[in-house]
């Protein structure tokens, strides 16, 4: 299977190259160039499965030659032996007919750990093949850096560099990034909000001198295979409930749309979803987006729900793609017109597809708040902020098809919010009971691609 970019011109690439780049040297993202159909019966044969195999038939055609069946199947095991749960990402009940997704159980309490901990192994993998060295560097609004942090910590060949706006992610989040000690992690608070620090990262992609120096390496959500691990807890999920033989709803807390793409992608192979329903807070560019047709950037609110307190949404941009009939060209002019003038119109037959496609929501910082502590007294559920965006946004959604809520994170990621919604603070589990008690260790950095690009090269140790 070869990999194309959003934006028409970059070299295609197969899987491996197209992990190891992140983003395209055109600025568009990868996309596989056709998305393999799963018959009904393939899907049908996933029910009883361990997680694990399920993840291997999912994955497998995407990766083509990369890996052979045996090294992919030890691969995706040492990626999720980590996790707290022998589901992996069990599935709850709510009400009558809306479950909620459980994806926080890995080791950093997010969903994320669910892509990066099988990115960190199939780098080492690919790495320890071919002695390359690369540099890391991430953006994140909190939960993608610890997530990237911990599943690279140590290991050979690379050095991780992440990003992150000074002052705006939760204690938790910056413990998990600023704790570890291994000397390849590195954590930059940069003085700026997320969007700024996806821009510096994007902006050293960019920069092609600085990038082949380093040998950068990208493992934001816009790297394809951070997208291809979240398709399989769609399948996981509905299969679970009945698919392909009965459809399946889900609803996705969502900010850069990454995590929502890969249930475009379920969809895609053939996987009954009636409805992707985005959920967004009051950052709500993609609500706005899909019920005008106007994407138009509003500056970023800071929420109770700080990982989805996103303005431009990258991963959009793939959707954008298909709406446009696979147009690279069509994209790269709205990417330009979202860089210069800060958004752009979508064409009608584009809005259209996206309308065919997914539906949206907003929840207020008050409707979130009240979702946690309604959810809490009327199940045994106690939400974090961004599920909790999740589940109000699911519930004016809710038919005879059963509605999927991902929760992307654990309450004690949130504690502040938590706490205030239900009285209770929500606690660490076990594993991670002492992480208060750990140093940290961070670099604050401005709001400058030179300096930053120089701290980078002076401090990697691969
Ligand atoms: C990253 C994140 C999101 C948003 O996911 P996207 O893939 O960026 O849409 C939602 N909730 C939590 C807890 C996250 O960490």
């Amino acid at each position: 299977m070869q990999y194309i970019s959003t934006r028409g011109t970059a070299p295609v690439l197969d899987f491996e190259a197209t992990m190891l780049t992140g983003l395209a040297r055109d600025g568009g993202l990868y996309l596989p160039d056709h998305v393999p159909p799963m018959k009904q019966s393939e899907i049908a044969s996933l029910a009883g499965l361990s997680y694990e195999e399920q993840a291997f038939l999912i994955m497998r055609p995407f990766i083509g030659a990369a890996f052979t069946d045996a090294e992919f199947r030890e691969i995706i095991a040492r990626a999720y032996a980590g996790f707290g749960h022998p589901a992996r990402a069990p599935l709850k009940q709510l009400a009558a007919n809306h479950f909620l997704l459980e994806l926080f159980h890995g080791p950093t309490l997010a969903f994320k750990d669910f892509a990066m901990q099988l990115i960190g192994q199939l780098f080492q993998a690919a790495l320890k093949r071919s002695g390359q060295r690369v540099t890391i560097v991430g953006a994140t609004s909190g939960d993608t850096g610890s997530a990237a942090i911990e599943a690279f910590r140590g290991l050979e060949n690379v050095d991780v560099f992440i990003l992150y706006p000074h002052g705006r992610v939760s204690d938790v989040q910056r413990r998990q990034m600023t704790t570890p000690s291994e000397a390849n992690v590195h954590a930059l608070a940069v003085d700026g909000d997320f969007d700024t620090c996806q821009a510096l990262v994007k902006d050293m992609f960019n920069d092609f001198t600085f990038r082949d120096e380093v040998g950068l390496a990208g493992v934001n959500s816009i790297n394809w295979a951070r997208v291809l691990a979240q398709v399989v807890y769609y399948f996981s999920a509905a299969v679970s409930l009945g698919a392909p033989h009965r459809p399946v709803s889900f609803t996705v807390p969502t900010g850069n749309f990454g995590d929502i793409f890969a249930g475009y992608i379920a969809r895609a192979m053939g996987l009954p979803i009636e409805k992707l329903v985005i959920a967004t807070n009051q950052n709500d560019i993609l609500h706005r987006a899909l019920a005008t047709g106007g994407y138009v950037t509003d500056g970023v609110k800071p929420s109770i729900s700080p990982s989805m307190d996103i303005q431009v949404s990258s991963n959009f941009e793939r959707a954008l793609f298909d709406a446009y009939h696979r147009d690279g060209a069509a994209v790269a002019q709205l990417m330009d017109e979202l860089k210069s003038g800060g958004g752009f119109q979508i064409s009608q037959g584009a809005l259209e597809f996206l309308r065919e496609t997914f539906a949206s929501g907003r929840a207020s910082e008050d409707e979130t708040m009240a979702t946690i502590t309604r959810t809490a007294q009327d199940t045994a559920e106690v939400l974090c902020p961004h599920s909790a965006v999740g589940v109000h946004v699911a519930e004016t959604y809710l038919s005879a098809t059963p509605m999927v809520t991902l929760a992307t994170a654990h309450p004690a990621k949130f504690p502040d919010a938590v706490e205030q919604a239900t009285g209770i603070r929500p606690p660490l589990p076990e594993r991670m009971a002492d992480l208060f008690d750990r140093p940290e260790r961070v670099t604050r950095l401005p709001n400058d691609l030179a300096a930053i690009e120089a701290h980078i090269r002076e401090n990697r140790t691969a």
